[in-house]
């Protein structure tokens, strides 16, 4: 994609003045939580809502803020309908980035030791808080992630978090709050929907390493990684991307959850720890081009139910 053709400099442009986003907000303001479409909000009820925010700059000469409103009219912000305007999705959309996005009272923190072994060596793990991203890291061994130097040293996962996601939380629960996330956006990419954006999504890598060996330093030489198993999806529109071990989600997948409950292998009550690093269920490529991995997973009751995993992230359980 030629990224000049879908770059939304008018849409920058037309939020790019305060009568406007206020205008946004305060009909944002007129939702009301308990219903679906809020009553339309008048011209001049909308003029004074504004005026009241924004009472020293605020022109009301009539021309222009009719000006102010057809330029978010025009941007898809906004509609006019009968009894006055109304925001739509995108306008929504850009109301509550406003919102989330709110640092002023922002909270923050070092590198902060936890009270759970690293799943990996047993060692001691901790939480970084890196440039918006949580990460979970060993300080006694490699990790999951050697390959990448731009972590920190023995990262066993990080998650994408926003402001709010860690405003008055312990980092503790906040690692919680991005893990259930990262968890959801699992599900969202599985079930091939952008997380961000909606959009269709791309499987881009999807493969299990043939000979690994990670070996001391952490890096296979076969597959240049610390892990065996690994996939790689980004959004068609928005281009987020999930990187990230195939396990999860299979150990995520509803059906694969009720089979192995059934089977005698409650998994619902595992702590988030557990699944900071994958499952290690033996794994197959039984396909490549595209692929198809194929786990076997022990339980308790009966014969390892096999699981297999396309292209597409979608999960087919074998022996039902
Ligand atoms: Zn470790
Ligand atoms: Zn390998
Ligand atoms: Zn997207």
């Amino acid at each position: 994609m030629d990224p000049a053709s879908s770059f939304p400099d008018d849409a920058f442009r037309v939020l790019s003045h305060d009568v406007r986003l206020i205008a946004l907000v305060a009909l944002e303001d007129a939702q009301t939580a308990d219903s679906f479409a809020a009553d339309p909000v008048s011209y001049s009820e909308l003029a004074d809502r504004v005026d009241d925010y924004h009472a020293e700059a605020f022109d009301r000469d009539a021309g222009n803020f009719d000006y102010h409103l057809r330029k978010l009219r025009e941007a898809g912000f906004i509609s006019r309908v009968d009894g006055g305007y109304r925001i739509r999705q995108a306008g929504v959309q850009v109301v509550r980035a406003i919102r989330a996005g709110d640092i002023t009272d922002r909270g923050g923190f070092e590198t902060v030791t936890i009270d759970e072994p690293c799943p990996y060596c047993g060692g001691t793990s901790a939480i970084t808080l890196e440039d918006d991203w949580l990460f979970i890291h060993c300080l006694d061994c490699v990790g999951a992630f050697a390959q990448d130097e731009s972590l920190p040293a023995g990262t066993l996962a990080g998650f994408e978090v926003s402001p709010t996601g860690i405003r008055n939380r312990e980092p503790l629960e906040a690692f919680r709050t991005a893990f259930r996330m990262g968890m959801q956006v699992h599900r969202l990419f599985a079930a091939g929907i952008c997380p961000e954006c909606s959009g269709t999504t791309t499987t881009h890598t999807l493969e299990t390493c043939p000979a690994h060996d990670p070996g001391g330093s952490g890096v296979c030489p076969e597959c240049g990684r610390t892990t065996e198993e690994f996939f790689a999806i980004s959004c068609d529109v928005c281009q987020r991307s999930l990187m990230s071990f195939p396990a999860i989600v299979v150990a995520t997948d509803p059906h694969v959850i009720a089979v192995m409950y059934e089977r005698g292998r409650d998994v619902t009550d595992q702590t988030w720890i557990a699944l900071s690093k994958p499952p290690d269920w033996p794994c197959r490529s039984v396909e490549t081009d595209p692929a198809v991995l194929e786990y076997t997973i022990p339980v308790p009751d009966g014969e390892a139910i096999r699981v297999r995993l396309d292209d597409s992230l979608t999960v087919t359980i074998c022996n039902p």
